[in-house]
């Protein structure tokens, strides 16, 4: 499914982004998607979180809409369409450029990084007492 392959692309880049920080686990993703990104939210949620599920902590999906908007080539005001129809709300006119609203943004990460001591004192309890 398309969604899923965007889910893997989107999971990549969250690889790509973390590799500078071996010690830190991604806690939530934040993600954009605009009205004519093609994407349908409820399965590239579904995408996610099965995808995420595979991760340890599974990370948390964020989704928020981007606005679809228009740049008039008629008289160059930006204006907010709906994608049934896209036209300036300026002046009426049809010969218009999507500004936002066709694209998946990852917009954040949030990054956790569990203590060290934590593991150090887990160790200890599993050790027999001498
Ligand atoms: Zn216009």
């Amino acid at each position: 499914m398309h969604e899923f392959s965007l889910v893997e692309a989107l999971f990549e880049e969250v690889d790509r982004w973390t590799r500078d920080h071996p010690t830190a686990v991604v806690e939530s993703v934040r993600v954009r998607v605009g009205p004519l990104a093609n994407v349908e939210p409820t399965i590239f949620r579904l995408a996610f979180e099965q995808l995420a599920a595979l991760r340890t902590p599974t990370p948390r999906l964020e989704l928020e809409e981007e606005p679809l908007t228009v740049a008039c080539l008629n008289c160059g005001q930006v204006t907010e369409a709906v994608p049934q129809r896209l036209h300036c709300r300026q002046c009426g006119a049809t010969d218009v450029r999507v500004q936002t609203g066709d694209r998946i943004l990852l917009l954040s990460l949030t990054l956790l990084y569990p203590k060290s001591s934590f593991f150090v004192e887990d160790t200890r309890c599993e050790k027999p007492s001498p």
